[in-house]
């Protein structure tokens, strides 16, 4: 018996702050061995169809997903993955209300740079970004290409992160925000990259909320975080998910496929939705 080849629910492409076009992560996919791979850029569709056509003719199954940003009661950002968008019609008017947010704060970012002495221009971020969702990332590939950085790291570190002096906050859903459009789009809301976040207490709220699923397995977890994620998701009802969150070549590390996410976790995630189909229509 051949072994069961692994899947991959997590990843970005030139659709939003990913360095790879939609295409070449079907392709990359392929390379790896996968037989699945969700594709999660943050607040667009926009490449699912160019990784679907790619993945079709290479056999990698590639199912429609994205990423929120929302923040809990308390004010923490949370990230949301929508996995198995059906219907994403009521999904693009809020998505494209965030693009439009992430480009005015993408612009304000770069005015934060210029008071602080770096002459990045806003067309070289707006070229970086080619169109994308604009991220973080893309002002900091602009600040690495203009010789004001060395790296992401260092971008981050000295201008871009929480906290620093280039730093602006994102447009956010609420926690039941982000679950309703995911919901409404007819896919499974997850809990993205939970890691030391995710006590007991913060799931536990975000299940009674309606949240369908757990990432359990994420390069940003340790072995003790998966092992105690794994069983808080089978303890409260949760679906499994896992991926790599992988940007591109520039991960080092963090491959394509290196979270060997088993298949049978897409099987527990279409029994979810099979299940929450069943209630929409006896509802
Ligand atoms: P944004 O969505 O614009 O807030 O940017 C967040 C994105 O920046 C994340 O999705 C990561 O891709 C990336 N990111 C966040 N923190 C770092 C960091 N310290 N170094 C490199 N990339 C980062
Ligand atoms: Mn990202
Ligand atoms: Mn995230
Ligand atoms: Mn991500």
């Amino acid at each position: 018996m051949s072994a069961p080849r692994a899947i991959d629910l997590h990843m970005h492409s030139t659709a939003s702050d990913g360095a790879v076009a939609p295409a070449g992560v079907a392709a990359a996919a392929h390379t790896a061995g996968l037989a699945a791979i969700a594709l999660t850029d943050h607040d667009t569709l926009a490449g699912v169809e160019e990784a679907r056509a790619a993945g079709a003719a290479l056999g990698v199954r590639v199912i429609a997903g994205v990423e929120l940003s929302a923040v809990d009661a308390a004010g923490d950002e949370t990230h949301v993955l929508g996995l198995h968008i059906a219907r994403p019609a009521p999904l693009q008017q809020a998505l494209e209300g965030f693009r439009t947010a992430r480009r005015t704060r993408a612009l304000e970012i770069v005015g934060r740079l210029n008071a602080l002495g770096v002459p990045l221009t806003a067309d070289a971020v707006l070229a970086e970004a080619n169109g994308a969702a604009i991220g973080r990332p893309h002002v900091a590939r602009a600040l690495i290409a203009g010789g004001w950085v060395a790296d992401l790291r260092e971008a981050f570190d000295r201008y871009l992160g929480a906290g620093r002096p280039a730093f602006v906050e994102k447009r956010r859903l609420t926690m039941p925000e982000a679950f309703a459009l995911i919901h409404e789009a007819g896919g499974l809301a997850v809990y993205a990259h939970p890691g030391r976040d995710g006590t007991r207490e913060r799931v536990a709220a975000f299940a009674a909320l309606g949240m369908d699923g757990l990432e359990v397995r994420h390069p940003g977890h340790s072995p003790a975080e998966t092992t105690r994620l794994a069983a808080l998701a089978r303890e409260l009802d949760l679906v499994p998910s896992g991926g790599s969150d992988w940007h591109g070549a520039a991960d080092g590390a963090r491959t394509i496929g290196c979270m060997d996410v088993p298949a049978e976790w897409l099987d527990l995630q279409e029994e979810r939705l099979a299940r929450r189909r069943a209630h929409t229509v006896t509802a």
